[in-house]
């Protein structure tokens, strides 16, 4: 599972993780591939068969939302229909263990964290299952999939309202940004957990945590940028990763 890395690094990772009161993880789509919702990048991923430019930026809804809602429609039931895995379950653990000294950022937009019952999130790139008025910039939640059919209308002004999520090209929501940093600032540990570490700002996360002083770990089975950068790399699933880090026999 650890590649070259010795158990050592293993032992002193788990060790500095069980002792830190501030840890900070930053997750992206490979931990919801475990629940199997396709990742973006990787041979199996979304733009594989769709490209990004025609679907994820402002440009492209302007163009075709019809087309844009679709895709965002298709990706929301599949996001409800998909289960938490056991690697965002560890994540709901580990929150309970740490309490206030703990933040979980994540790039992805399926939920799948808070339904985990994970609490201390922040969704940097927003969610599938909202939408935002166009006209009035009210966030709304999306009727149950089973009686969504796009384009939602805005509740307050009846508007016509776009997916809530953060398309190429857009600013991120700058409160979550801010509360990502703060704890990327801070933390003892840093955990990256699933990311291909190429979307900036959220790629740099990483690099500042290590940058203050933390101890930083990556879980996942290609190498990324951030990875000559890690203290530690574990290079497997999510789940397994987790379940190493955090003491818990594999099944
Ligand atoms: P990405 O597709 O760029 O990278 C996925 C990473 O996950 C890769 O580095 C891959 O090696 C790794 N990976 C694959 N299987 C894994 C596993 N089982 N365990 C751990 N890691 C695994 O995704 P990203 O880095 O999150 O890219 C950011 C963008 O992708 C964001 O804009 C995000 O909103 C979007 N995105 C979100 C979802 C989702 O919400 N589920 C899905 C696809 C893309
Ligand atoms: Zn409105």
């Amino acid at each position: 599972m650890t590649g070259g890395e010795s158990a050592r690094g293993l032992d002193d990772a788990r060790r500095r993780l069980e002792r830190a009161r501030r840890v900070a993880v930053l997750t992206g789509a490979g931990i919801s591939a475990e629940s199997g919702l396709p990742t973006f990048r990787d041979p199996q991923g979304l733009w594989q068969r769709f490209r990004p430019e025609e679907l994820a930026t402002p440009q492209a809804y302007a163009h075709d939302p019809e087309r844009v809602w679709a895709w965002y429609a298709s990706r929301y039931r599949a996001a409800c229909a998909a289960r938490p895995s056991r690697a965002h379950e560890l994540l709901v653990e580990l929150e309970r263990e740490k309490g206030e000294g703990f933040l979980l950022v994540t790039q992805n937009v399926d939920g799948l964290h808070a339904r985990a019952g994970s609490r201390r999130v922040v969704e940097l790139h927003g969610s599938l299952h909202r939408a935002r008025c166009e006209r009035c910039a009210e966030r709304f939640p999306l009727p149950p999939p089973e009686a969504f059919t796009p384009p939602p209308y805005c509740p307050r002004c009846g508007g016509r309202a776009r997916p809530d999520v953060v398309w190429f090209g857009e600013l991120l929501p700058a409160e979550a940004y801010l509360q990502a940093e703060e704890a990327f600032r801070h933390a003892e540990v840093a955990l990256v957990v699933g990311t291909s570490a190429v979307v900036e700002p959220a790629a740099s996360l990483g690099r500042l945590a290590r940058a203050c002083g933390a101890y930083l770990v990556e879980v996942n089975p290609q190498q990324t940028p951030l990875s000559a950068l890690a203290h530690l790399s574990l290079r497997c699933g999510a789940t397994e990763g987790l379940q190493a880090l955090l003491g818990e026999d594999c099944p």
